[in-house]
C-alpha cells in the first residue's frame, strides 16, 4: 500500500531538492506546498503537492508541517524508581553530582524483569507519541554482571540502539576499589553484554571514571565489537572529549564545559558528533553548552533527550529543540536539524532524520504550519501524527 500525504505547508527533508535517490542526511532543507509519497516504508517521492502522483491512500495535511520523526540518540531507559524528592531539593538550592545515579541502582536491582520492562515500553511509547521513532537506550544503573546483561536485553526488546555503560558510576559495593571495578566493567560484564549490543559508553567525569579508565572501557568494548560513544564535560571541564576524539567516537555527549582544544578536536575529527543535552542543564539549573561555539567551529551538533530519572525526567525532543533555540540561540532550523539528522550521525545510521528517496518513512506532522512552532509553542501537545516505517504509529 502506498500513501500520500499531500497539502504538506512545509515539508522538511533535510534532503537537497533535486535528489533522485538519498543515501545520508544532507542539510536543513524544506518545501513549502509539498507531498510526500511512502512505498514500502520507504520515503518514495517528494515535491510540489500540485505535482504529486496517485497512491493507494491519501492524507490532507491541512497545512501542516511534515518533518522526519525524531531521533533521539542519548537516553537512559532502563531504571526502576524515581527521583522527584532529588529534583525538588536541587530547586531548593542543593547541587546535582553523579553520586545521585546510586539510589536508582539499588532500585533497578531490586526490580523484577517485569517492572523494568514495563518502564521501558511506557517511556518508548511517551517518545513515540511525541515524534521520537528513533531512539538509543543505554544500560548503567544495574552495575553486576546479571544487572547489566538484563539490561542490554531488555532494551534491546524496543529499540536496535542499545549501549553498555556498565561505567555509569562505580557501585557501592567497590568503593575504593575501583580498578577491580573497571576489570569487571571490560572483561565478565562486557562478555556478558555485547551479544545484545552496538555501543559501549563510559560516563568520563570527576566522581565517575577518570581518563585512563574511559580509555580502557572503550578500547575492551571495540575489541568485542562495540562502536565508541562516551559522556563527556558535563559538569567540568575534563578530559572526556579528547579522550572520544582519540577513541574515533560517534558522539561526545554533553560538551558543556569546553576547551578551544576540545572544540578544535571536535571539527578536526569529521566524525565524532558533539550532542548536546539541554534538558539536563534546565532540570540541574546549570549553565548551557555554548552551542554557536560548535557551531561556528564546524562541529556537528545533535541534540537528544538524555531522559533519565536523575539529572533530565524529559523524554521530549520538542522541549529540547525549544531549549536549544531559546537558551542555545540555535536557529530554529539548526535545532530541528541536530534532532533529526544530527541524532542519525550520531548513531551512524544513513536510513533515518532525512526524507530524502529511499529513506525509512519516519515522519511527524505538526498541529502548525512550519518546523518553528516546537519552539514558538513551548509545552504545547504540537504532535498531529506519527508514521514510522510508513505506518500509522500514533
Ligand atoms: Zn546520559
Amino acid at each position: 500500500m502506498s500513501l500520500l500525504i499531500t497539502n504538506i505547508g512545509e515539508l522538511v527533508t533535510n534532503a537537497p531538492r533535486d535528489a533522485v535517490s538519498v543515501a545520508v542526511p544532507g542539510p536543513f532543507e524544506a518545501m513549502a506546498n509539498a507531498a510526500i509519497v511512502v512505498d514500502g516504508g520507504l520515503v518514495a517521492w517528494t515535491g510540489p503537492a500540485a505535482a504529486a502522483p496517485a497512491a493507494d491512500e491519501m492524507v490532507d495535511a491541512a497545512g501542516r508541517a511534515v518533518l522526519p520523526g525524531f531521533v533521539d540518540s542519548h537516553a537512559h531507559l532502563v531504571f526502576a524508581g524515581e527521583r522527584g524528592a532529588e529534583f525538588a531539593a536541587r530547586m531548593a538550592g542543593l547541587p546535582y553530582s553523579a553520586g545521585g545515579i546510586r539510589s536508582t541502582v539499588a532500585a533497578t536491582r531490586a526490580a523484577g524483569d517485569d517492572v523494568l520492562r514495563s518502564n521501558l515500553s511506557r517511556l518508548a511509547g511517551e517518545m513515540l507519541a511525541q515524534g521520537t521513532t528513533t531512539f538509543e537506550c543505554k544500560s548503567g544503573y544495574g552495575l553486576t554482571v546479571a544487572d547489566e546483561a538484563r539490561s542490554v536485553a531488555l532494551a534491546g526488546e524496543f529499540t536496535d540502539e542499545v549501549t553498555y555503560l556498565g561505567a555509569h558510576v562505580v557501585p557501592p559495593e567497590f568503593d575504593g576499589r575501583a580498578t577491580a571495578y573497571v576489570d569487571l566493567v571490560c572483561g565478565e560484564m562486557l562478555a556478558a553484554c555485547a551479544p545484545w549490543t552496538k555501543w559501549v559508553d563510559v560516563f568520563c567525569e570527576r566522581g565517575a571514571f577518570g581518563p585512563d579508565e574511559a580509555r580502557a572501557v572503550l578500547a575492551a568494548g571495540a575489541a568485542a565489537g562495540l562502536q565508541p560513544r562516551i559522556h563527556a564535560n558535563q559538569l567540568g571541564p575534563g578530559p572526556g572529549v579528547q579522550v572520544a576524539v582519540e577513541a574515533g567516537a560517534a558522539a561526545a555527549d554533553h560538551c558543556t564545559f569546553l576547551s578551544d582544544a576540545d572544540v578544535d578536536a571536535l571539527a578536526a575529527s569529521g566524525r565524532t558528533v558533539a550532542t548536546l543535552l539541554p534538558g539536563v542543564e534546565f532540570s540541574t539549573r546549570s549553565p548551557y553548552p555554548d552551542a554557536r561555539r560548535l557551531l561556528a567551529a564546524g562541529v556537528t551538533v545533535a541534540i537528544a533527550s538524555d531522559c533519565n530519572p536523575g539529572s533530565c525526567f524529559t523524554s521530549s525532543m520538542a522541549f529540547c529543540i525549544a531549549l536549544a533555540v531559546r537558551e542555545m540561540r540555535m536557529t530554529t532550523a539548526e535545532a530541528v536539524w541536530a534532532a533529526t539528522a544530527g541524532g542519525t550521525r550520531a548513531l551512524r545510521r544513513t536510513d533515518v532524520g532525512h526524507l530524502g528517496i529511499g529513506a525509512r518513512a519516519d515522519l511527524v506532522m505538526l498541529n502548525g504550519p512550519s518546523h518553528a512552532y516546537l519552539a514558538y509553542r513551548p509545552g504545547v501537545p504540537l504532535i498531529a501524527g506519527v508514521w514510522r516505517s510508513g505506518r500509522r504509529a500514533a
